[in-house]
């Protein structure tokens, strides 16, 4: 599923060739992935301009003129390309955006439809649509990560995942991170020190950071708007590394479900909740 490095990938990707365009209208071949139906984004769109392209969390945000947004998360498997008119349509092709002047489209792909696009009109940065997420991890101060990771008695792993505390990780970077941190994905939030998790946030921010530099990871079938794939799943110590030595001490890594997602840890430098350690 596309993460926090994926989607700022896709947006830096489009950002100088969508900005000051003007939408001239919206094929829907498939409306399931809209929240609403086609008939009114299409009439909404219209002859609206692109003034930035951005990321908020793992969502993808088209501002507009007259202070609307076009929202697109991309779920497991979306894409977002920007092609020639006349490029053959690929499979699962559910948008075709056209824009006035232009011989190219923005089209959005999904074979997995869980992908989701959305609008709103209103304000800039007052989105009720995105209201819901925490703050972004490449922008918290250390102390209020900490400050809010302790507020919650709850598994590390699960509460690094939920978009209300934190916008933008998925199961790739709070794994890469959590082994860095050296903390095991079933430690109780509150349990941690107050050293140990402002390391989780260097680390977090750190491998973040590389993974955007890497333009991604590309496990499945993520590819950035150029359709270009990523590079950092080179860089995974843990994450899709079950049985394959820790890069650090060479214990087998293990997978097991934790909150009911896949998790990758090495149960050497990540000790368990039963063990003091911080
Ligand atoms: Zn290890």
């Amino acid at each position: 599923m596309p993460e926090l490095p994926e989607v700022e990938t896709v947006v830096r990707g489009l950002r100088k060739r969508l900005s000051r365009r003007k939408f001239s209208g919206v094929e829907v071949c498939r409306e399931v992935c809209l929240r609403g139906s086609g008939r009114a984004l299409a009439d909404w769109l219209r002859k609206k301009e692109i003034l930035a392209v951005e990321r908020r969390g793992k969502n993808v945000i088209l501002s507009l003129s007259g202070g609307g947004a076009l929202f697109v998360h991309l779920g497991m498997s979306g894409r977002l390309r920007l092609l020639p008119r006349n490029a053959p349509r690929e499979k699962h092709t559910h948008l075709v955006f056209s824009f006035l002047n232009q011989g190219d489209q923005l089209r959005f792909i999904d074979p997995r439809r869980f992908g989701r696009v959305f609008w709103e009109g209103g304000k800039k940065g007052k989105w009720v649509s995105l209201s819901h997420l925490g703050p972004e991890p490449l922008e918290i101060s250390p102390l209020e990560f900490v400050r809010r990771v302790r507020s919650r008695r709850r598994e590390i792993k699960p509460f690094l995942l939920d978009q209300h505390f934190l916008a933008g990780v998925g199961n790739i970077y709070a794994d890469e991170s959590l082994h860095r941190a050296g903390i095991h994905p079933r430690r109780k939030s509150d349990s941690l020190a107050g050293r140990t998790l402002s390391r989780l946030h260097r680390v977090l921010q750190e491998v973040l950071s590389e993974a955007i530099r890497a333009g991604g990871t590309s496990v499945r079938s993520y590819v950035d708007s150029t359709g270009a794939v990523g590079a950092f799943q080179h860089g995974l110590r843990v994450y899709g590394r079950e049985g394959e030595p820790c890069q650090t001490c060479g214990r087998a890594i293990v997978r097991e479900r934790v909150g009911g997602r896949s998790s990758f840890y090495c149960p050497r430098c990540q000790r368990g909740p039963s063990k003091k350690r911080s």
